[in-house]
């Protein structure tokens, strides 16, 4: 399986980084080690990094095979809806896009792509109304709802399978809102879907 991430979908985010607002949503991948083994598996702080950020997002899973879906269609390549978390190295990241290189390293790195909490998707009614919270510590830091996407859903899978094949068990992070910020060793990070507690990650 492969892990599809959304880059720039909403535009408080898009300034909060100071990237062009007008940019359309950009994708990059993460291997299947990007997971976490099983839900009470920490995530390692990594060593090349000083400024691991949180981002937390919706995350779609793909349930059947496709390629140039059209957007009308969409919602009946997926099943569910679940809780991720786009863990990203973000001095890394600032280096490689400096230098105008592929950041990989910054994104896909092992325990990246902590998800969980996965529903069907009959428990969301409207796909273009799902609210997510994330909280750090208890705090909430992230407060975000599809309504703000600037690609939806449908779009994203009409956009993304013109290049890739989809494949059953796929996942679709679909960007983070605004609020992302840095982790520390021992910081708890507790996501919510539609007000329901979905993963809970601690950072060691
Ligand atoms: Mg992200």
């Amino acid at each position: 399986m492969k892990i599809i991430c959304i880059g720039r979908n909403y535009s408080e985010h898009i300034k909060e980084l100071g990237n062009d607002p007008n940019a359309e949503p950009v994708f990059f991948m993460k291997p299947d080690t990007a997971l976490l083994p099983n839900r009470n598996h920490p995530v390692f702080y990594p060593d090349f990094t000083s400024n691991l950020h949180y981002e937390g997002e919706l995350v779609f899973r793909i349930s059947r095979l496709g390629k140039f879906i059209e957007p009308q269609f969409a919602h009946l390549y997926i099943d569910a809806v679940g809780f991720g978390i786009d863990f990203t190295a973000r001095d890394l990241q600032q280096e490689c896009m400096a230098k105008g290189l592929p950041w990989e390293m910054a994104k896909s790195f092992d325990f990246s792509a902590p998800v969980d909490g996965f529903r069907p998707l009959s428990d969301f009614p409207d796909l273009n109304n799902i609210s997510f919270e994330l909280k750090l510590n208890g705090m909430t830091v992230q407060f975000g709802n599809s309504r703000d996407m600037i690609f939806d859903i449908r779009r994203i899978i009409g956009h993304v399978s013109k290049y890739v094949t989809l494949r059953t068990g796929d996942l679709i992070f679909t960007g983070t809102p605004k609020g992302v910020g840095p982790v520390q060793k021992g910081d708890i990070l507790e996501g919510f879907l539609e007000g329901i507690s979905s993963i809970k990650v601690q950072v060691k």
